[in-house]
């Protein structure tokens, strides 16, 4: 038998998950294990990763010489050609750690790494929303704003792996609030769950608007969520606010569909899970924003594989870069 298992990474701040796949992307076995943020060389928890594939191996009978390779995905910049990860904040990695190189000292078989964002798009294109499709944008709304380009079928990584960093194009262009990438005006000041917060204390004191969140506001404990569960509930303050966002999100997909012309704007990440009205407010200001010929086919939905979308993704690595390479 020829090789067929895929070994999936997919690391976070807390937790590393672990999946080991079939060819084709069904999932054999998944487990996570506690991430080792002691070492910021970085060695120290691959050889755990490692560690932990030959234990299960040896539970469940598989063989290292049936592995294909084994994706990984990092939160952190990655120069995706020489498989470095430089820096990653939530894993004590201060430096440059050459992912690829260190986990070539456990194994003999082909190591892919990739950030997160970028695996997240990726697995979604082989199993979830833009499944079928090879042109997809993901942009994942969270504590952040990320992003994902597949074009052609591909991750677009660009000249040194800043490509699809999504969070940091400017669509505030009074620059209001101030961006941890030490800009202003980035469409993560607007458009993630602390952006939420910023237009709601930006907009509160100025609007005449009755607003169920006011006391919330006042003590300055109002969240996303309570945002967007107070629009659901048609509150006019909180209603305006997600127009607002929407508008944001709305016109980098205008400018995402002119750019890559995708099949599939998929929106995934903690504030998308607020359901089907940020979507619909997005789809609204879209449709009116988008140059018509771009957006024609080009549909906005939400993901769907939630946070199985980066082991998925790390997976869709070895098929992509690896598998599909080689026919
Ligand atoms: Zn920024």
């Amino acid at each position: 038998m020829t090789k067929h298992l895929i070994f999936a990474v997919d690391i976070g701040g807390t937790t590393c998950k672990l999946g080991i796949f079939d060819k084709n992307l069904t999932r054999l076995k998944k487990w996570a294990i506690k991430t080792d943020t002691s070492d910021p060389t970085g060695r120290q928890l691959l050889k755990k990763i490692y560690d932990a594939f030959i234990e299960q191996c040896d539970m469940l009978n598989y063989k290292l010489d049936d592995v294909i390779g084994m994706g990984i995905g990092v939160p952190g910049p990655v120069n995706f050609d020489a498989g470095i990860v430089n820096g990653a904040v939530n894993l004590n990695w201060p430096g440059k750690v050459n992912v690829v190189q260190l986990m070539s000292e456990f194994v003999d078989f082909p190591v892919v790494v990739d950030n997160d964002a970028n695996i997240a798009a990726l697995g979604e294109k082989h199993l979830g929303a833009g499944k079928d499709a090879d042109d997809v944008v993901a942009i994942t709304l969270g504590t952040g704003v990320g992003g994902g380009i597949i074009s052609n079928g591909k991750i677009v990584h660009g000249h040194n792996g800043s490509g699809a960093e999504l969070g940091h194009i400017r669509v505030d262009h009074e620059q209001r609030f101030d961006c941890n990438c030490g800009k202003a005006g980035c469409i993560e000041t607007v458009a993630s769950a602390t952006g939420v917060v910023n237009l709601v204390n930006y907009y509160h004191p100025k609007l005449s608007i009755q607003s169920q969140l006011r006391p919330l506001i006042k003590s300055g404990d109002v969240t996303a969520k309570d945002v967007f569960d107070a629009a659901k509930l048609g509150d006019s303050f909180s209603l305006f606010i997600v127009e607002k966002i929407a508008q944001y999100i709305a016109y980098l997909a205008s400018i995402l569909s002119v750019t890559v012309n995708p099949k599939y704007i998929i929106l995934g990440g903690g504030m998308a899970d607020a359901g089907h009205i940020l979507l619909e407010n997005v789809k609204t200001a879209y449709y009116q924003l988008a140059f018509t010929p771009s957006q024609e086919g080009t549909e906005i939905v939400s993901a769907s594989l939630g946070n199985e979308a980066g082991i998925v993704g790390a997976a869709g690595l070895i098929k992509t870069y690896i598998i599909e390479q080689e026919r």
